[in-house]
């Protein structure tokens, strides 16, 4: 059984380990269920979209460069913060191998030598355009950044609210 404070306001650790532990659990309940197969689906055509529209603008490339530079890079320890269970669950279901990446206390956990290692992203890892991207990038392109992105994080909301229902409807019947 959890609260809504463990899934969304523990530690980055503790919020891993619920996730694993709903997905253990819940996994094939959860993953056959149509209105969720439906999500994923869907949650991987907008990511691809999202991904086309990012590498356009050249961000993969300009990202790893800067994220080499002394005191470069945005993926820092504090955004691991970002994530919370459900977010992780759903990666868990996009089949991700939800795990800690490094050991520092300066690089975000999931951050990998390729990049972000997680499908399914926190909306502030999404929204986030530095000076970099916005002063590089026509506005009409950083609206169409916007558009791809928030496409991506609608579904990815419509994903989280029936998944908590499925999660606290999993809650009563064990404690029945
Ligand atoms: S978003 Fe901006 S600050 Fe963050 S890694 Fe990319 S270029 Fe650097
Ligand atoms: S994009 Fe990925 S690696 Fe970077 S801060 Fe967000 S979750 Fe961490």
């Amino acid at each position: 059984m959890f609260t809504i404070d463990e899934l969304f306001y523990g530690s980055v650790e503790q919020k891993r380990a619920n996730a694993h532990k709903i997905f253990k659990d819940m996994e094939s309940g959860l993953a056959n269920l149509p209105k969720i197969k439906e999500k994923l689906a869907d949650i991987i055509i907008l990511s691809e979209a999202l991904n086309r529209q990012m590498a356009a603008m050249t961000m993969f490339s300009l990202c790893a460069s800067c994220g080499q530079k002394k005191g470069g890079g945005c993926c820092s320890a504090y955004m691991s913060n970002e994530t919370d269970s459900i977010l992780l669950l759903i990666n868990l279901l996009l089949g991700v191998n939800v795990k800690r990446q490094r050991d520092d206390a300066f690089e975000c956990c999931y951050l990998g030598n390729k990049g972000c290692t997680l499908l399914v992203k926190p909306m502030f890892c999404l929204n986030y355009n530095c000076r970099w991207i916005l002063t590089g990038n026509s506005p009409e392109v950083i609206v169409e950044l916007e558009k791809a992105a928030s496409a991506v994080l609608r579904t990815q909301y419509g994903l989280e609210q029936i998944l908590l229902v499925e999660i606290e409807k999993n809650n009563e019947k064990n404690n029945v």
